[in-house]
């Protein structure tokens, strides 16, 4: 790495010599690059594979779409190669979920992350705000339960882990082990929405009492608020849900240094926030107009008692690894939840953890070659990089934050679709957010099967690629 800076810096300097001379300047700057390689003979090998991967870890970014992904990776120095930038097999999914027309489904551009999740969960497409149900004419009319991509490994008696920096019972990873008609219904206390789908009603209960009753072997993350609310119906009435999850040989930590000490293989519940998990780091307020001077993010914002999503998903492997295989999903939630606060450093510093959580899952396939890992992100969202010298008429519209880089330049991100707070407010939290969009994801995907991300492909199609 420190070899690549100081390329850099020869690098511009010979570029302006070389525009002095008159000479290509493109040509200059590129020759310091390091052009990608492409895959080996050996990764293209392994990826035509038809063999089934005996362990497959899926890395989710939420709302890391191209740009997201790139704002991080211009953050970090331009030059600097991401981990993601390993995985030598990319492609596209379309990310569009349904809503419900005059007697029959119509294609919605603009999905949420409960029908996105939905679709690799069961590879069928649904309606925003279900968890792994089946669309109906309208929210409150649930739809038909669709077995699991998780549920399947746990069918087949593989071991099963879910990580997540959101709320365990938020939707991407609700979409694995629950069903559930509206994404909002996460605690035992929160059924105000799904009347139909407690346990008194019959039903299976609150995301958390499912996840519960699924007995995941990890399930790490936020949401403590949701499993200390107390069950109100079926055999383990009048318990929280952490005691009903205790009673079936769970075992309960809440902070990184006894998720350090935990091993065997009872399953193992990890909650270490009252909700969302605490930020990576931290940066100036985005503001309309030309915005902030250019300032460098603020890192080492997380507090320590809560583990990283580098060591929950490290933890999650050492626990998980096996002789019959497992799927792990891992997912970095708070890139979306801080680009919709139109945090700028939120979000790339939970874009640089979740690169960070990819490294662990590269290090455990190096000694476990018949791992399939797949990396994509559920859907992209409104923000940009846009030009950082604007002046006057040329301005950006809407909100936007000025970055000092590791390069020493500026990068100007917009978020063009915020809520306006008003002249010199900061952009409105929710709603209205800044917004998600209907644009691709990319998948990225290294060992056996990886070649099934290639060209563009539906979201939905990552079930069976995942193992479903
Ligand atoms: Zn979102």
């Amino acid at each position: 790495m420190a070899g690549e800076r100081r390329n850099l810096g020869l690098g511009v300097g010979a570029a302006i010599v070389a525009m002095g001379l008159g000479t290509a300047f493109g040509s200059v700057v590129l020759d310091r690059s390091d052009p990608a390689t492409g895959p080996s003979e050996a990764a293209l090998k392994k990826a035509t594979s038809t063999k089934t991967p005996k362990n497959v870890i899926f890395l989710i970014g939420d709302g890391m779409g191209v740009q997201e992904i790139t704002a991080a990776r211009y953050y970090q120095g331009a030059k600097e190669p991401l981990t993601v930038d390993k995985l030598p097999f990319t492609g596209f999914d379309t990310t569009w979920s349904v809503k419900p027309g005059s007697g029959k489904l119509l294609p919605d551009y603009n999905p949420d992350s409960a029908s996105t999740a939905s679709m690799w969960a069961t590879g069928r497409k649904t309606i925003d705000e279900r968890i792994s149900q089946g669309p109906s004419t309208a929210e409150d009319v649930p739809g038909k339960n669709l077995v699991t991509v998780l549920e399947r490994y746990q069918e087949r008696g593989q071991r099963v882990g879910n990580v997540t920096t959101a709320e365990v019972t938020d939707a991407s990873p609700a979409s694995l082990a629950s069903h559930m008609s509206v994404r909002a219904c996460q605690g035992p206390e929160n059924m105000d929405n799904c009347p139909l789908e407690t346990k008194q009603a019959g039903g299976l209960g609150s995301i958390a009492e499912q996840e519960a009753d699924h007995e995941l072997d990890v399930l790490l993350g936020g949401g403590q608020g949701r499993f200390e609310q107390t069950i109100t119906g079926g055999p383990d009435v009048g318990k929280t849900v952490i005691e009903s999850a205790q009673e079936n040989g769970t075992r309960y930590v809440t902070d990184a240094a006894s998720l350090d000490a935990v091993s065997g293989d009872e399953p193992v519940l990890g909650l270490f926030s009252t909700g969302t998990m605490a930020l990576e780091w931290s940066g100036p307020a985005a503001t309309t107009g030309k915005g902030n001077a250019p300032v460098a993010c603020t890192e080492g914002q997380r507090p320590p008692e809560q583990p990283s999503l580098a060591a929950m998903t490290k933890k999650a492997l050492e626990l998980l690894k096996n002789r019959k295989g497992f799927f792990l999903q891992v997912e970095g939630a708070s890139i979306d939840k801080q680009d919709h606060l139109a945090n700028a450093c939120g979000q790339i510093g939970e874009t640089v953890a979740f690169n960070r959580a990819i490294r662990q899952a590269l290090s455990f396939q190096r000694n476990n070659p018949r791992t399939l890992i797949v990396v994509s992100a559920d859907h992209s969202m409104a923000n940009q990089i846009v030009a950082e010298d604007s002046e006057g008429s040329t301005l950006p519209t809407g909100y936007s934050a000025n970055l000092r880089t590791r390069d020493g330049q500026t990068l100007t991100l917009t978020y063009g679709t915020s809520g306006y707070g008003g002249p010199g407010s900061a952009p409105t939290a929710s709603p209205p957010s800044q917004q998600h969009t209907g644009a691709v994801v990319p998948v990225w995907a290294k060992g056996p099967g990886a070649i099934k991300v290639l060209g563009t492909n539906d979201q939905t199609d990552l079930f069976k690629t995942l193992g479903g």
